[in-house]
């Protein structure tokens, strides 16, 4: 068994841990290893609710992207991603691969994706879920928004 060091930036926020086996997420998102999962207090307790709740209701993992860079420095592409309370989540797929789909494809589990939003919005501070499927209640369009949903937490 390896032990990895827990990465702590200068705001003292902690990396998503890069999913053990058992978890009910996978990580994904650049740069690889966890170096934009720099993620506030809020968002760790958030994600890690959801993770749990998750696992309760579906064996399939979600995938966690894109949070915050080391230190808030700023984040080519994704220029919101600065506070550590912003990610990206990849919607479900119907045969659980985890890979990227887009919510046009036949692969897409809408039924899912839309419980996992959910859960988010039950167990977390979500101020906005930017999302391309508009089918889901409460989620606003973005362009760029077809392959993942994008969360903002308050603190
Ligand atoms: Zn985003």
């Amino acid at each position: 068994m390896v032990l990895e060091v827990q990465r702590k930036d200068s705001r003292g926020y902690f990396v998503v841990p890069q999913a053990p086996e058992d978890a009910g997420y996978y990580v994904y998102g650049t740069p690889p290893g966890g170096g934009g999962q720099f993620a506030h207090s809020s968002m760790m307790s958030a994600l890690l609710r959801v993770e749990r709740e998750w696992q309760a209701i579906d064996h399939r993992k979600f995938g966690i992207g894109n949070i915050s860079l080391a230190d808030g420095l700023p984040y080519p592409k994704h220029s919101t991603h600065l506070s550590g309370l912003e990610v990206d989540i990849r919607p479900l797929r119907k045969d659980g691969a985890e890979v990227a789909v887009r919510w046009s494809q036949a692969g897409y589990d809408r039924e899912a994706t839309a419980k996992l939003i959910a859960l988010f919005r039950t167990f977390a501070p979500v101020v906005l879920v930017y999302f391309n499927d508009i089918n889901i209640p409460n989620v606003s369009p973005l362009a760029k928004h077809d392959d993942h949903f994008h969360v903002k937490l308050r603190t």
